[in-house]
């Protein structure tokens, strides 16, 4: 008989998450069995489960997973039963952006991560009665005690690591951190701005400080972030409730930043992030918008002070390598971000979504039982 787990499945738009047994159908030769430890949850599951992003349902969402690989396909080479993973997205391996090295730029992205499929069609899993039910959600469907992966997205980490606490590196924490290394190459001796100080922001925060940037601004309207982000390393914080950022950072870092990324998704922040620039400097934005949402930026100055602003996803990282090198990070004391984390149990997976809603936790962790 195939195996049968617990997973929170979604089978309306809204919600909520319903705590059903699911059981694997099939596991390919490229594919591997992972116990799932823990997921991070993110906005995008939100998104997801109210259908602003679409998705299929009924589905098992979660794209932040880590956990134990249980059994692996004949094909598998990277991975063994018994190695400590973490999840991350899903790419084609095949497409132009995948072997420039950017696979986070997939061409094939979307139906690798959100058609609630595998490519051909087909479902890993299915409800208890052999019902559809959709996976595959960014490769994963991780909300559930097991999951089939592809051995592409299959971060094996050290095992001295804690591993509940790992899987947000996959996705929310990686768009951070990446966007700081890879995209905008933050320089040691520098100064970045991050518009945003939820678990994106804050990463980016660590990863500056863990950079060598010198002077690290968070900018925020809620307090108790702002508190955080001087704990894990900004040298400044700004409530734009309270002050004018963009005279702020001017008079901060004396003459514009060298660097800012905006995850607030919110138009008029994201002008101020290119206005809050020095001449050559650069701004991301990573936050996501609501569609169709248009940004007004000064021409004159962004020609003139040859600013760039430039989109990133999931920080344009390869995972393999950057996901164990958080972990390195992390091990080593330069890289805190368990201070962001509140761990729930599955049991209390809509508490742990109504409370990152509400803002009263950063980066919740699903513990499955
Ligand atoms: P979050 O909601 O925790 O963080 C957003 C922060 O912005 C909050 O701290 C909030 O207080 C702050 N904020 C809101 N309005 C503000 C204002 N007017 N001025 C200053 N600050 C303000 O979310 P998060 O988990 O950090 O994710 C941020 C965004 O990144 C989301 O939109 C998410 O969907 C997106 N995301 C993108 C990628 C990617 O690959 N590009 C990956 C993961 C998440
Ligand atoms: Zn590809």
């Amino acid at each position: 008989m195939s195996q049968s787990f617990q997973a929170a499945v979604i089978r309306q738009q809204g919600g909520p998450f319903a705590i059903e047994i699911a059981r694997v159908k099939e596991m390919r030769p490229d594919e591997l069995r992972v116990r799932i430890v823990a997921t991070g949850m993110c906005h995008t599951d939100m998104i997801a489960r109210d259908q602003v992003f679409p998705v299929p349902h009924p589905i098992v969402l979660g794209h932040e997973g880590s956990g134990v690989v249980e059994a692996v396909g004949d094909k598998v080479t990277s991975v063994v039963p018994g190695d400590h993973v973490v999840l991350t997205f899903l790419n084609c391996d095949h497409c132009s952006a995948c072997h420039e090295g950017h696979p986070a730029f997939c061409e094939n992205f979307n139906l690798h991560n959100f058609s609630g499929q595998r490519v051909d069609g087909s479902h890993a899993i299915e409800g208890d009665a052999g019902e559809a039910l959709h996976d595959r959600f960014f490769g994963q469907s991780s909300f559930a005690q097991t999951t089939i992966a592809h051995e592409r997205n299959v971060i094996k980490v050290r095992k001295d690591a804690p591993l509940d606490l790992l899987g947000p590196l996959g996705c929310g924490i990686q768009t951070g951190a990446g966007t700081v290394f890879n995209a905008l190459k933050v320089a040691p001796g520098s100064s970045f701005v991050a518009f945003g100080g939820g678990a994106v922001g804050l990463s980016g925060v660590m990863a500056a400080a863990a950079i060598g940037a010198t002077t690290i601004i968070a900018v925020d309207i809620v307090p108790s972030r702002l508190k955080l982000a001087k704990d894990i390393g900004a040298t400044h914080v700004i409530n734009s409730k309270e002050e004018d950022a963009l005279a702020r950072i001017h008079e901060i870092t004396d003459g514009g930043a060298h660097f800012a990324m905006d995850s607030t998704g919110i138009p008029a922040l994201i002008a101020q992030a290119v206005l809050a620039l020095r001449p050559r400097g650069t701004a991301a934005v990573v936050g996501a918008s609501k569609p169709g949402s248009k940004v007004e930026i000064d021409l004159i100055d962004l020609m003139q002070n040859c600013k760039r602003l430039i989109g990133v996803v999931e920080g344009d990282s390869v995972p393999h390598v950057l996901i164990p090198a958080l972990v390195d990070l992390h091990m080593a004391g330069r890289f805190p971000f368990d201070k962001l984390v509140r761990f729930y149990p599955l049991d209390r997976i809509n508490d742990a979504a109504e409370d990152s809603e509400k803002g009263v936790t950063l980066k919740p962790i699903i513990r499955m039982p």
